[in-house]
C-alpha cells in the first residue's frame, strides 16, 4: 500500500470474518468458491478473513493479484517479542494480508482486547501498511439503558486516539451492535444508520474534514435478505460478515446487495 495509491473516498467494502471457522484445506475450497463468483464484480473492496492457520492456503488460492484481499482477525501491536501465541503486522504481511479487524467484540469480550489496546494496535497496523478495521458496538443492557451514544463515542475516540490523520484513508470503521453478532437480530437500517451517522459526525470532529471520507461498515447479522435494505442507508458504506460469509452463494449475494446500492462516488 503505497501513499501514490488512494483509495475512493467511502468506496463500498464487504468483509467476511470466518472466526474460528474452516481448516486449510476448507479455505481453499471456500475461497475458490467465492473467487468464481466475484470475478467479474466492479467497484466495490471485498476482503476475507480466514483464522491465522488458514492464511497462507488462502494466500496460495488467491494468487497475487485477486479481487479478494486477505484479512486477519487480529494482530499484536508490538513487531515480535516474548507474547506467546500472539501474530505481528510484519508475520501477517508475509502472507499477503491488507487488512486486520481490530477491537471486535468477541475479543473484547474473551481477550481484553480493550479501546487502548485497539488504538496502539491500529496505530502499529497502519505502521505495517495493513488497514486497520475497528469494530464497535453497544451490548443489549447498554442500548436499553440510553447509553448507546455514550458508548460508541468512547470507543471511538479511545480505540482512535492518536491515528495519524494523514492515513485516514486507509481506516475502516465498523459498527456491530453486540446484540446482532450472531443472533440473527439485526439493527434495523434506520437504527444502524443513526449510529453511522454519530460515528461519522465523532470522526470530523477528530480527524477535521478528512473524517467524512473514512469508511463505515455495519456487522451483525446481515443476510442477503436484510442487506439490500442496511446498504441502501446513506451513511453505511458497506458490510462486516460473520456467519454468511461461510456460505458462498450468501456472500456474493450481499456483495451484489452492496454494490450497485451504493456505486464508486468517483465512477
Ligand atoms: C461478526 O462476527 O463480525 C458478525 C457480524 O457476525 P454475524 O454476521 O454472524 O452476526
Amino acid at each position: 500500500m503505497s501513499k501514490t495509491k488512494r483509495i475512493n473516498p467511502r468506496r463500498p467494502l464487504v468483509a467476511g470474518n470466518w472466526k474460528m471457522h474452516r481448516t486449510a484445506s476448507d479455505t481453499k475450497v471456500l475461497i475458490e468458491d467465492i473467487v468464481k463468483r466475484v470475478d467479474r464484480v466492479a467497484n466495490i473492496d471485498l476482503v476475507v478473513c480466514p483464522p491465522f492457520t488458514s492464511l497462507a492456503a488462502a494466500h496460495e488460492t488467491l494468487g497475487r493479484h485477486s479481487i479478494l484481499a486477505l484479512g486477519a482477525q487480529t494482530m499484536h501491536s508490538s513487531k515480535e517479542g516474548a507474547f506467546t501465541g500472539e501474530i505481528s503486522g510484519p508475520m501477517l504481511r508475509e502472507f499477503g494480508v491488507r487488512y486486520v479487524i481490530l477491537g471486535h467484540s468477541e475479543r473484547r469480550q474473551y481477550d481484553n482486547e480493550t479501546n487502548e489496546k485497539v488504538a496502539a494496535k491500529a496505530i502499529a497496523a497502519i505502521s505495517y501498511h495493513l488497514r486497520p478495521i475497528v469494530c464497535v458496538g453497544e451490548t443489549l443492557t447498554q442500548r436499553e439503558a440510553g447509553e448507546t451514544t455514550a458508548i460508541i463515542d468512547t470507543q471511538i475516540h479511545t480505540s482512535l486516539a492518536g491515528f495519524p490523520v494523514d492515513q485516514i484513508e486507509e481506516l475502516v470503521v465498523a459498527y456491530e451492535p453486540v446484540w446482532a453478532i450472531g443472533t440473527g437480530k439485526v439493527a434495523t437500517p434506520t437504527q444502524a444508520n443513526q449510529v453511522h451517522r454519530q460515528i461519522r459526525k465523532l470522526l470530523v470532529k477528530m480527524f477535521g474534514d478528512p473524517g467524512a471520507s473514512i469508511r463505515i461498515i455495519y456487522g451483525g447479522s446481515v443476510k442477503p435478505e436484510n442487506a439490500v435494505d442496511l446498504m441502501a442507508e446513506p451513511d453505511i458504506d458497506g458490510a462486516l460478515v460473520g456467519g454468511a460469509s461461510l456460505d458462498a452463494r450468501a456472500f456474493f449475494d450481499i456483495i451484489e446487495a452492496t454494490r450497485p446500492a451504493r456505486p464508486n462516488v468517483n465512477d
